[in-house]
Formats: C-alpha cells, structure tokens, sequence
C-alpha cells in the first residue's frame, strides 16, 4: 500500500493506494501492447484528423476542472454546461462556495441532476480545498507528484479514479488515460478489450497501449466519436473512419 507522504501538511495523511491503483499510474504495457501500439497510432490519427484536436469544455486550472468535473458525472452536456456557468456566476470564489447555504448551491446546480447529493458534494469540496490547500489550491495541486495528487483527488467527495485521472490529465498534465464509458465502447468495438471487459480492468491496462504523450487527445478524440458517431444503440459505422480498423465494422460490413 502506498501512504500518502505527510500531504497535507494538517496531518489528514492516511489515504493509502492500493498496488493495483499505483500500477495504473505506472502506465504498465502488457503483452500484447506491441501488437496493438500501431493500430492505436493509426487510430489517434486518424480521429484527429476527422475531428481536430477536440476540446470537450475542461479547464487547465484544476479547482475550476474539478468542479466540472463533479457536475459533469451522469447527466448531459448542456445541462451541466449551464449548471457550471450558474455556479460560477453567482459565486465567484471557493470561498464564496465554501460559505454557501445548501438551497443556494441546489438553486445554482439542481438542474443538473442529483443536485442535493452534488451540492454538499461541492461544499465540501470548496471546504476542504481551502483548509488542505490554502489560498492557491490550484498552485499547490500542480506541485504535487502523480501519487500524491491522484491520493488526494480521491479524497475528495464525488471523485472517483476516472474522475481523479480526468483531472490529473486535463489540469496536472500528467500521461494519464482515463477510460470513460465512450472509450470503453469504442474500444471494445474495435476489439482492443474483451466485449465484456469490467471498467476496473480496462483502465488497468489501456494506458499502456496509448502511445506515450497522445493520452489527451485520444481520449477527447474517442469521447466525440462515441458521441457522433459510435453511439451505444446504433453506431454509424458506413460514417466511421476508423472502420478499418475496427472488428464490429469490419463485421457489420459483411
Ligand atoms: S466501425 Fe462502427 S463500431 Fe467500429 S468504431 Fe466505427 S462506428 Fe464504432
């Protein structure tokens, strides 16, 4: 188990990690990584060049893209789009979040859904941030190893491991690759992970066949092209510019 080293320095250091959760940060390659590494280049670039180097709304400043990322959990684009501008109008800083009423925060986010469960969930996050990290928390988070920021995201209410490898990746620029439902249902189509393949153990090892630096805009990549195109009922597969590379296409072409 892997103990989080006297981080934050209020003494609350006893979030441990498990070996498996470490090694998803080691980015280990499994066997057969080097007979799918070309095909997933291909992949990234051909999704690049279909979509651009796409951007799915996430924020480089870390407390902004966590609290995009609490509300983006379960519901739709615009609805947590619209629920993130009104929380940031009305409050303009953590503090002011922190010190909020749970009715103000529920006016703000409730649209989203789940917005009693979400708005202590942000409260408490504002709160913590605050007391853990101090004035910058954003500063601070930057500063910190994969271990120490990925144990401390974790210890944040409403993040889980996919969650805490989004914000690593979008705000902390760490090579991380975060396997969202899209990412698992392109990729399991296209035949990089059994069909039936359990979240836990896709995200153990699809970082190591992501090609060192691309993790990013692979994973935007596959989020739009799930959304478009790969959708969960029907995908379009006579749109699709993966085709050739994919199983099911290749299938559904027969
Ligand atoms: S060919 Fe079809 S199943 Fe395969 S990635 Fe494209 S849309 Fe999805």
């Amino acid at each position: 188990m892997y103990c989080w080293p006297g981080f934050p320095p209020n003494g609350r250091n006893t979030t441990t990690m498990s070996e498996f959760t470490l090694s998803l940060l080691r980015r280990q390659k499994p066997r057969c990584a080097k007979t799918w590494l070309p095909g997933i280049q291909a992949i990234t670039d051909l999704l690049l060049a279909e979509y651009g180097t796409p951007t799915l709304g996430n924020y480089r400043d870390p407390v902004k893209e966590i609290f995009y990322i609490v509300l983006s959990a379960k519901t739709t684009e615009p609805l947590y789009q619209a629920a993130y501008r009104r929380l940031w109008k009305r409050f303009r800083t953590l503090s002011e979040i922190a010190n909020a009423s749970a009715t103000e925060l529920y006016e703000c986010i409730g649209g989203a859904g789940l917005g009693t469960k979400r708005s202590a969930q942000l409260h408490e996050i504002a709160r913590r941030l605050i007391a853990d990290l101090g004035s910058n928390p954003g500063k601070r988070l930057k500063r910190l190893s994969s271990e120490d920021a990925y144990c401390y995201l974790r210890s944040l209410p409403g993040i889980g491991p996919k969650s805490a490898f989004c914000i690593m990746m979008y705000s902390l620029d760490f090579d991380v690759f975060p396997v969202d439902t899209h990412v698992h249902r392109v990729l399991c189509r296209v035949g990089v992970i059994r069909a039936r393949a359990k979240h836990y153990h896709a995200q153990s090892y699809l970082p190591g066949f992501v090609p060192q630096g691309r993790s990013r805009e692979l994973h935007a990549a596959l989020v739009v092209h799930g959304r478009r195109i790969c959708t969960p009922r029907l995908p379009s597969c006579q749109l699709c510019v993966i085709r050739n590379l994919c199983k099911y296409g290749r299938k559904a072409s027969r």
